[in-house]
């Protein structure tokens, strides 16, 4: 059990180079209706934004601005994937 755990705080290697650790985390966290305009110009210059974007697609991040993208924008990008995987096997 402790190793899940110690496994599960570790950062993910790319984390190291994140931009978003220079500046309040609280700015990718808006709240409902609040803008995401200073988080989306962090990730507009963060060298590992590839590398973010597709951690939280494929752990399915709910909340909050990952590699530039909102909630709603990876949902959609999920289903696009998805749909493209359906049409690639069929
Ligand atoms: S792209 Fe990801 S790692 Fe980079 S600043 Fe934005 S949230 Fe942080």
């Amino acid at each position: 059990m402790q190793r899940i755990t110690n496994k599960l705080l570790q950062p993910v290697e790319w984390q190291t180079d994140a931009r978003c650790t220079e500046v309040d985390p609280e700015i990718f966290f808006p709240e409902r209706g609040g803008s995401s305009k200073a988080a989306r110009q962090v990730c507009a210059n963060c060298q590992v934004r590839d590398q973010c974007l597709e951690y939280a697609l494929n752990n399915k991040e709910q909340f909050g601005i990952w590699g530039g993208t909102s909630e709603r924008e990876r949902r959609r990008l999920r289903k696009e994937r998805a749909r493209r995987q359906l049409r690639a096997v069929s």
